[in-house]
């Protein structure tokens, strides 16, 4: 059995492509974009479509059911508006049982067992300006007392409504969480989160939630060690999974995380799906009560050792005869939209200090180069220069690449490098855009948080 689960969950990833919801392809979701595919669904008779109730904007939240097995599954996403992993699975989810003709057997057992109750988009509004508040800044999962958004109220009652055995809780996390105190970004981290009422004894439901979480654990653990880990358990009682678990519903947390490579999320999509079709199939076969608490519990916690780049070893010129050596953490804010333009980044300058002990995703040694920040007027110039040479096409990672530039580009660095005013500050907060450059003959640049070579043209 428990072997058929792990074939289940590796034959998904080799069949992804055959059943994946091929209209998604990027973190972008909005309602817009689901309706069409959740329309489509109304076409199955084995399918209920319901519209549980509308946004602030009056945007529907629509609960979808399938299935006719006793075992009731509850699975929301994208509560936080800017949180769009869950939903790309949900999709996914839709399309395996409906458009894919494979694994017939496993959907016809999951069917038979479990009834499905899968609302996707809990906060459209959020979604549409990309934020984690609702179309009135409230933050519905520190609603659930007040039940103040309309939002807030579905979820509630379409809870209560269905009394769920299992339910699955899909959000995203801060992409620079690390797996314990390590460099590893979390691709994923899980909770089974606390009971309000915090019993003494483990409740049996909040136990079921941690083996199925271990049982899920493990599987991924199989293709990426050492990039899962666990939230902090500290009850927050505003909060939707908190209650939940305490109105006797196995509940679970999935907060996806990223990998740095990918940069539109769809690896750790693929992976979601994977993880949540075979936790289907776990709950339908119990099997995850061959797994246990301690395994749960080995999970490392999530921390934060991470930035997106990391310069070490800067030479700070703070006066013409002293200098002193630093480390500068970046991090970049990636805001998703239907455009793809420079500014979707925005890079800061994080931290300056020593950062031994920290990681950077991208992480180098300057020893040796000077920085210097750039004027307004060089960024202007450099940002303009850029986009022609990359065809208004940015990168939207931050590894290094390379820009060749003629002589005359050198000198007009080399200018800017004498003119410069000391002592050199840099500030945090300050937007991450710098010049390196060591004795006048290696440059570099940070643009935006992208980290750029220059080279002779
Ligand atoms: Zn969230």
């Amino acid at each position: 059995m428990e072997h058929d689960i792990a074939h289940f969950f590796h034959s998904l990833g080799s069949e992804y492509d055959s059943f994946r919801e091929f209209d998604i392809n990027t973190q972008f979701i909005t309602y817009r974009l689901l309706e069409p595919l959740l329309y489509q669904l109304k076409a199955y008779k084995s399918i209920t479509y319901e519209i549980k109730g509308y946004s602030v904007q009056n945007t529907p939240i629509t609960l979808i059911r399938m299935g006719t097995g006793p075992i009731k599954i509850f699975l929301w996403s994208q509560m936080h508006g800017d949180e769009s992993t869950g939903t790309a699975s949900l999709m996914d989810l839709f399309s395996f049982f409906t458009k894919y003709s494979g694994f017939a057997e496993v959907k016809s057992e999951i069917l038979h067992s479990c009834t499905l109750y899968i609302m996707p988009l809990v906060n459209p509004d959020g979604a549409e300006k990309w934020t984690r508040e609702n179309a009135l800044n409230i933050d519905l999962n520190r609603d659930r007392i007040r039940l103040n958004s309309p939002e807030s109220r579905v979820l509630f009652n379409t809870f209560h409504e269905i009394k769920p055995d299992f339910g699955f809780n899909l959000h995203d996390q801060n992409p620079l969480y690390s797996v314990g105190a390590t460099p590893n970004q979390a691709f994923f981290s899980f909770l089974a989160p606390p009971e309000i009422s915090q019993p003494v004894e483990l409740s049996r439901h909040r136990e079921a939630a941690m083996l199925l979480i271990s049982q899920m654990a493990a599987l991924l653990h199989t293709l990426i060690p050492g990039h899962i880990g666990r939230y902090s358990d500290e009850i927050e009682i505003r909060a939707f999974g908190d209650y939940f678990q305490s109105c006797n519903t196995a509940t679970v947390l999935i907060e996806s995380g990223a990998c740095k490579e990918d940069f539109q999320k769809q690896y750790i999509r693929k992976l979601h799906t994977q993880t949540i079709l075979s936790a289907l199939l776990a709950i339908s076969r119990k099997s995850y009560e061959k797994h246990t608490i301690e395994e749960y519990a080995s999970i490392p916690e999530n921390q934060k050792f991470l930035y997106d780049l990391v310069l070490r070893n800067i030479h700070i010129q703070v006066s013409q005869s002293h200098k002193i050596i630093i480390d500068i953490g970046i991090n970049n804010t990636y805001v998703p939209s239907a455009e793809k333009s420079l500014s979707n980044n925005h890079a800061i300058i994080e931290n300056i200090a020593d950062l031994t002990g920290l990681y950077g995703l991208y992480d180098y040694d300057f020893e040796g180069y000077r920085a210097l920040p750039m004027s307004n007027e060089f960024l202007t110039s450099i940002t303009a220069f850029y986009l022609e040479k990359k065809n208004n096409y940015p990168i939207y990672n931050l590894s290094t690449e390379t820009l060749a530039v003629s002589g005359e580009f050198y000198h007009h660095i080399a200018d800017l490098i004498s003119a410069v005013n000391y002592p050199v500050i840099f500030k945090q907060g300050d937007s991450a855009n710098l010049i390196l450059h060591s004795n006048f003959e290696q440059f570099f640049l940070v643009l935006n948080g992208i980290l750029i070579k220059l080279i002779p043209e």
